[in-house]
């Protein structure tokens, strides 16, 4: 049972999420950090912004930080860094985020994309394997909805072939693999403090871990114009410096994303117990078991049979849901000219069709997420 929380009506609406609420359980510190900033005439690249870069290094027990513009931007950075463009080709995922991909396009690089392992949603090492070319540039895994890839295999992989990875960690913060964090021992992991992921800034925000100091210090540079000295530009870098007041707000909810994902566990637990329970385990696919991995629980993604109607019920029921992602991106218009087509990867195509994303966040109670699972059974058992 959950005391913390106040009792809710029975048919109260059940959010997917709550920005406002997120911050009010943290307004009196936060707000004093943003006023903090706003006095001391210091807006970019600032105390709050190395105070920040080092707790995070510290909480991933990671090499060096770089704070930067959003999660878009770190995947961006990444493949700067790596001089990816016209020619080069990375391998990744189809079902993620846009932004996984339309990084690499934006370069002039050709993304190359590969099915998923439908257990864990993400993507598929026997066929990375199969896809790298002497174009492979990189290979770009996702840990999808907060499931950790299964990197030990990508690893072994990329090494042998000699392949650098870069970790799309966006949804992964708190993620690990036999107790140690996702992102670090890869060439880059790129994150992002979009104001939904599990640590959210009041706006856009991400940021990139790197291994190889020499690569540190040329994306450092490319944060800022490529400069080296200043004025002097030794590549073509850009804009993708993160601000101070962001910085001040998340240093202060870096203080309680362990329990916010501690939170989320236990709801995927609790939702685990109820579905089954109630024998609708049978209908529905549940997330992997997690194995050696802990799990962040971004979302707390089902695949289901009748999708559609099934968000359609439980609107009606007030419980909101999400479904990411409905489209593949091998299936996006502007990705036709690469020539993939309905049918090219069946697994995540299945998946885009079934999957359901259902509440989880620190905030919510059990008796909110029994009526979620009371409306699942209602809307597949009667
Ligand atoms: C959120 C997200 C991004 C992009 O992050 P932004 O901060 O929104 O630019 C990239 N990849 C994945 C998988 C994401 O979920």
């Amino acid at each position: 049972m959950t005391h913390s929380n106040p009792p809710v009506s029975a048919d109260e609406p059940i959010p997917l999420l709550d920005l406002a609420a997120v911050h009010r359980a943290q307004a009196a510190e936060i707000e004093a950090a943003v006023l903090q900033v706003l006095r001391s005439g210091r807006y970019v690249l600032g105390p709050e912004v190395d105070g920040l870069e080092k707790e995070l290094a510290a909480y991933l027990s990671s090499g060096p930080v770089l704070g930067l513009s959003s999660g878009t931007d770190a995947i961006l950075l990444a493949l700067m860094t790596l001089d990816v463009g016209p020619g080069d080709e990375v391998i990744t995922t189809p079902f993620t985020f846009f932004a996984t991909a339309g990084t690499v396009a934006r370069l002039g690089a050709k993304p190359v994309f590969v099915d998923i392992d439908r257990a864990t949603h993400n993507i598929d090492p026997k066929a990375v394997e199969a896809a790298i070319t002497p174009r492979t540039k990189a290979v770009l895994p996702v840990h999808l909805f907060g499931r950790a890839a299964d990197l030990d295999a990508l690893t072994a992989i990329c090494k042998r072939r000699g392949v650098p990875i870069i970790e799309d960690c966006a949804q992964a913060i708190g993620t690990r693999i036999r107790g140690r964090s996702v992102g670090i021992d890869s060439a880059f992991g790129t994150w992002s403090f979009f104001p939904s992921k599990n640590l959210g800034a009041a706006g856009d925000a991400g940021f990139l871990t790197v291994n190889d100091l020499a690569l540190f210090d040329k994306a450092k540079s490319l944060r800022a114009h490529g400069e080296i000295q200043r004025y002097h530009h030794r590549w073509v870098g850009g804009n993708f410096r993160i601000d101070e007041l962001q910085a001040a707000i998340l240093r202060v909810k870096l203080r309680t994303l362990d329990a916010e994902n501690s939170g989320r566990r236990r709801h995927a637990d609790l939702y685990r117990q109820a579905i089954s329970a109630r024998g609708l385990d049978r209908v529905l696919r549940l997330p992997a078991p997690e194995g050696d991995t802990t799990h962040s629980y971004h979302q707390f993604t089902l695949e289901v049979p009748r999708r559609d109607e099934c968000v359609e019920f439980l609107g009606k029921r007030k419980i909101g849901c999400g479904v990411y992602y409905p489209v593949p991106l091998h299936l996006q218009e502007c990705f036709a000219s690469l020539g993939y087509r309905r049918g090219s990867f069946p697994q995540a195509e299945e998946a885009a069709a079934r999957v359901l994303s259902l509440p989880v966040n620190g905030r919510l109670t059990d008796a909110q997420i029994e009526r979620v699972v009371d409306a699942l059974a209602e809307f597949y058992l009667r």
